[in-house]
């Protein structure tokens, strides 16, 4: 964003957006994906996310605000992933954020995840090799649920039968 100096455009770890990727600077002017650093509604604070489904997100909300089509601001939970030879990764939240984890499985067997939590709370996922537990992680985080830590620590209970409607 080098070349935005002096631009009059608010920077600060990338461009400065509010819930609707627009620069409070100009509000002709938006910003998705890795350069944007937009307020994010569940965090309550500016994110900058480097993902592609953030980029991909982001652009498409952007679309929806400037045609007229959505009025919801932009706020989603950050989910990545990446397969790195024999190993699928995904991270869901922000793990950094977490005061305690707690392991299902052993990294022994290429197949495992850690949960973050927060006051009690899921706050995050680390999965490897784990895909099928992305969704009821990323809804215990959503719901801010308080779960019992053993139960969260048993890998023979499917974490989907722990997540509270
Ligand atoms: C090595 C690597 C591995 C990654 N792996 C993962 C992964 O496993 N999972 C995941 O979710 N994300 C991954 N990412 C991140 C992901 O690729 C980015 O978050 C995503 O591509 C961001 O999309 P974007 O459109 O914001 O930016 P980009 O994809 O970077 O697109 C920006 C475009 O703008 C162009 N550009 C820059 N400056 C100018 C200029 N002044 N004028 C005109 N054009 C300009 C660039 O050439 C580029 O084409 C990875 C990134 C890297 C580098």
């Amino acid at each position: 964003v080098g070349w935005l100096a002096g631009s009059g455009l608010a920077l600060n770890n990338g461009i400065v957006v509010d819930r609707f990727c627009r620069s409070p600077s100009d509000p002709h002017c938006y910003a998705v994906g890795d350069v944007a650093n937009a307020d994010n509604a569940i965090y309550g604070r500016p994110l900058r996310l480097e993902t592609w489904r953030n980029a991909e997100r982001q652009a498409a909300a952007v679309a929806g605000f400037i045609s007229g089509s959505r009025s919801e601001p932009f706020a989603e939970l950050p989910w990545m992933w990446s397969d790195q030879y024999d190993l699928n990764l995904q991270v869901v939240g922000f793990p950094g954020e977490a005061e305690e984890e707690i392991w299902r499985g052993s990294p022994q067997d290429r197949e495992f995840c850690v949960l973050g939590l927060r006051a009690g709370a899921v706050v995050a996922g680390t999965l490897v090799n784990q895909g099928r537990n992305r969704r009821p992680i990323e809804a215990m985080v959503e719901s801010a649920a308080v779960i019992e830590r053993s139960a969260l620590g048993d890998a023979s209970i499917p974490l989907k039968q722990l997540v509270r409607s």
